[in-house]
């Protein structure tokens, strides 16, 4: 999330961030001389802050700044209601006071009038540094509350008469758990005084583009100066910012120039042919394309025809019809003399797509090859020498493609489907699989091409800010005659009516998945709620069927259970998250998920879309357990609002921030921190021109250049 641009926009956030870290806390974490282990403790929460060069904390630049240049007169705080002041007094009473709550407070007073403060959480520690007589700094925002004028949870600190006061604004540094300003003050102007400072832009160009040198820059935005313009340098137009966010933007294009040339230099199988099992396959199929897969269809084709390898996203709702978006990408594969793989990440979901892509390749006398980890060691072996041999032509599996030790012939098409849930490393093997094949026959390496597919949409900017080098292709259309699925957010206590509701339904004819929460500390304990539910609910509703499937099942146990189910012989089916992707039974229509608020956004909706498949209208009840946090419940109120999974993920990363949303799992770490490639459009273009320029001219600049802004990163951003 870009820090906040406006000193007014930013004032409500402030006061309640720097309050969260209570300053008696940072006090005594610098006071302390700091021992061997809190050394390493520190260590370890700066690399969780993504620090771990000196200059990687050399660019940790201030997420904000914060006036405290200025004091207030009590008796003015007043008004200035809505803005942040400082003021200045001496404690004249400390109390814990437990009505209407328990609650710290403190009345400070200078000449002109007392003041209240007020802290709902707090420390110990904190009531004895504002003991009676003591002298306090606090800043805050003055409200006429219960105690007449107060402010809740300022920042605050203890200070000695006549302290000065800081003659510039003072920066306030995005902070991670157990860190406080001050500790990471420290840390940066150390790291500053150990840096070499050269510039890695060539003077020539850093003049002709008007842009500051690199360290008054970054001098500038750790410690500005008294006179400094504090509108901009709050908004980010000041020119050391724009310095800071150019070399940020530029590094992005030489590492995505970089990833793309490496890409087109390697060699792919050029999938020519479009031919007559790709037309008797869509004559076949039971429906049309709808306009969108049409398109995104053009697009594979198109890729997959060069010589270099494709490497490209597709995105699409959950039952947006990617799968045969896909199928129809190895036919052309097929169509070519290729073999194609897909690998997806559960045997549940592998099963089904093996299920139903055989279905339509088999009778066109296409030879489909299954390969998970639960085949029994002689059908393991058959199916590797299929593959081996090429007489396989596409291949269907889970994980086990790439833990096994499987030989293509000739892969020409590598598709891995939910790609968010399989790590960079494993996609990784995969591809190189198919490089293994060529490499010893060509000079250049060759590579399979790459579609890789997600029902978790990235919008378009991050996509492209996260994986320096890669196409996207978006379905935005579902199949027509679809029914909406209604979303309702009930609170677990009325877990009884709820059974009741399912029963009635039942009777209905219609079939039901039941959710079981997600226990995250405990894989036991989630199987065992898993288990209990099971047998409550088959006591509590004698009359239905009622199924059982966990991950810890056998895959053929596993698949018995979802078979029952989708021929109807279960009516109630208690699941845990093993169907969150990709499970397709249309006559499924109530899914209850427990405990919602323990799921991620877009989990809920993966999860959501094994319902509204079919016909029927389909509902999806949401239970918690209360009370729920703010961010909790605004978060099953995006759920209950849409069912667009693009709409969910964008409220979703508005709500979270783009590290947590993509999970440093799959992201490695954000790369623009600083720059916008919205509202900074004109230095993106800038940055652009210079990437080419660079590349041509002067190629040690830009090893200089990566290095110091990406590090370790841009391995990651090459996948
Ligand atoms: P997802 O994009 O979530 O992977 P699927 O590929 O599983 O979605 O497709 C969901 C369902 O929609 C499947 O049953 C599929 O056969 C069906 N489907 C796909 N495309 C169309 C279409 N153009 N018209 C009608 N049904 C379609
Ligand atoms: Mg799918």
């Amino acid at each position: 999330m870009p820090a906040p641009r406006t000193k007014s926009v930013s004032s409500s956030r402030r006061t309640t961030e720097i309050a969260a870290q209570p300053a008696g806390k940072t006090a005594s974490a610098t006071s302390k001389t700091a021992g061997n282990s809190t050394a390493a403790k520190l260590e370890d929460k700066l690399i969780r802050l993504g620090l771990r060069t000196d200059m990687d904390k050399v660019l940790h630049l201030p997420a904000r700044y914060e006036d405290e240049t200025q004091l207030c007169r009590i008796s003015d705080a007043g008004m200035r209601a809505g803005h942040p002041v400082q003021v200045e007094g001496v404690v004249t009473s400390c109390e814990v006071a437990f009505r209407p709550r328990r609650q710290l407070i403190v009345t400070i007073a200078d000449d002109s009038g007392p003041l209240t403060m007020r802290f709902l959480n707090f420390y110990g520690s904190q009531v004895k540094q504002l003991a009676e007589g003591n002298r306090v700094r606090a800043r805050g925002e003055v409200r006429h509350g219960f105690f007449g004028a107060e402010m809740v949870h300022p920042s605050y600190k203890m200070v000695n008469q006549d302290a000065p006061l800081p003659d510039a604004l003072t920066p306030v540094y995005p902070a991670g758990e157990g860190l406080s300003q001050t500790l990471l003050r420290k840390t940066i102007a150390t790291a500053m005084s150990r840096i070499v400072w050269d510039d890695t832009l060539p003077e020539a160009m850093r003049t002709s583009l008007d842009l500051m040198p690199f360290e008054p820059a970054v001098r500038l935005l750790h410690n500005p100066p008294p006179d400094v313009d504090e509108s901009a340098l709050i908004d980010r137009s000041h020119d050391a910012w724009v310095r800071v966010k150019f070399d940020e933007l530029l590094a992005q294009q030489l590492s995505m120039k970089r990833a793309q040339d490496a890409r087109r230099e390697k060699g792919a199988p050029a999938l020519k042919k479009i031919g007559a099992l790709s037309k008797a396959f869509l004559a076949q199929l039971p429906f049309k394309l709808t306009a969108a897969q049409q398109r995104v269809l053009a697009e594979i084709r198109e890729d997959v025809q060069q010589s270099f390898p494709m490497q490209r996203l597709l995105q699409g709702d959950v039952g947006s019809g990617k799968t045969v978006v896909s199928a129809l990408a190895a036919a052309q594969a097929i169509d070519s003399g290729y073999q194609a793989v897909l690998m997806a990440p559960t045997e549940i979901l592998a099963d089904q797509h093996f299920r139903k892509i055989a279905g339509w390749m088999e009778p066109l006398g296409i030879r489909v090859v299954w390969l998970t980890g639960s085949l029994k060691k002689k059908e393991k072996v058959d199916a590797k020498a299929l593959i081996e041999s090429g007489e396989a032509q596409l291949i269907i599996g889970t994980h086990a493609l790439i833990q096994e030790d499987v030989q293509f012939s000739k892969l020409g098409l590598v598709i891995v489907d939910e790609q968010h849930r399989f790590g960079v490393g494993q996609r990784l093997t995969l591809r190189n699989k198919g490089a293994a094949a060529g490499a010893s026959k060509k000079p250049v390496a060759t590579v399979p091409h790459q579609l890789m597919m997600s029902a978790t949409p990235i919008p378009r900017t991050l996509a492209m800010t996260y994986y320096a080098d890669l196409e996207v292709s978006v379905i935005d259309e579902l199949p027509p005659g679809r029914t909406p699925i209604v979303t309702r957010v009930i609170d677990q206590n009325r877990r009884d009516e709820v059974i009741e509701r399912v029963h009635a339904a039942a009777l209905e004819g219609r079939q039901i998945y039941w959710v079981c929460p997600l226990i995250e500390e405990s894989e036991a304990l989630q199987l065992q709620t898993a288990t209990d539910t099971h047998a409550t609910l088959s006591a509590a509703l004698p009359d239905l069927r009622v199924g059982l499937v966990h991950g810890r099942m056998k895959p053929a146990e596993k698949q018995a259970v979802m078979d029952g189910f989708s021929r109807g012989e279960i009516h109630l089916l208690v699941a845990t998250t093993v169907i969150e992707v990709g499970v397709d039974v249309p006559n499924a229509s109530l899914m209850v998920i427990e405990h919602a608020e323990r799921f991620g956004l877009s989990q809920l909706h993966q999860l959501r879309g094994r319902v509204g498949r079919g016909s029927a209208a389909s509902v999806c009840l949401l239970l918690y357990q209360s009370p729920l946090g703010q961010i909790a419940k605004q978060r099953l109120a995006i759920m209950r609002e849409s069912t667009d999974g693009f709409e969910i993920a964008r409220r979703d990363l508005e709500l979270r921030g783009p590290g947590e949303f993509l999970g440093a799992r799959q992201s490695g770490q954000a790369m623009l921190r600083f720059a916008d490639l919205e509202t900074d459009q004109w230095l993106v273009e800038r940055a652009r021109d210079a990437a080419q320029r660079l590349l041509r001219h002067d190629p040690a600049a830009v090893d200089a250049h990566l290095a110091r802004w990406l590090g370790a990163r841009e391995e990651y951003l090459k996948v």
